[in-house]
């Protein structure tokens, strides 16, 4: 199984391949690896996602991931489902996610 990701912005739609790496619900992890969702390869995917274009897209699918986990499991704490899904995201890649300057690039 696989899918793209079509950019939310209309014209100019970049799609991107994804694998099968979706998340299990209620449980949130991969449903490949078995790893915590988004998993190392999901995550891999984002980041050629947010190069090709679509970051809006890819934060817009995080945060709405998020806050479905947070619903599907309370149990978890907001900090540790926080971290699952956004951690792993440093300052330049978020730079680049939101359609900014990569921040190691912005001078003062
Ligand atoms: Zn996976």
């Amino acid at each position: 199984m696989s899918a793209t990701m079509p950019s939310p912005v209309g014209p100019g739609i970049v799609s991107v391949p994804l694998s099968a790496h979706f998340p299990t619900r209620p449980g949130w992890q991969c449903e490949v690896c078995a790893q915590p969702w988004p998993c190392p390869t999901r995550q891999a995917e984002f980041t050629t996602a947010i190069d090709a274009g679509v970051g809006q897209g890819v934060a817009l699918l995080l945060a709405s991931s998020l806050g479905r986990a947070s619903l599907d499991r309370p149990d978890i704490g907001a900090d540790r489902l926080h971290e699952q899904f956004l951690g792993w995201i440093n300052a330049d890649l978020y730079s680049r996610m939101i359609g900014g300057r990569p921040a190691s690039r912005v001078s003062a």
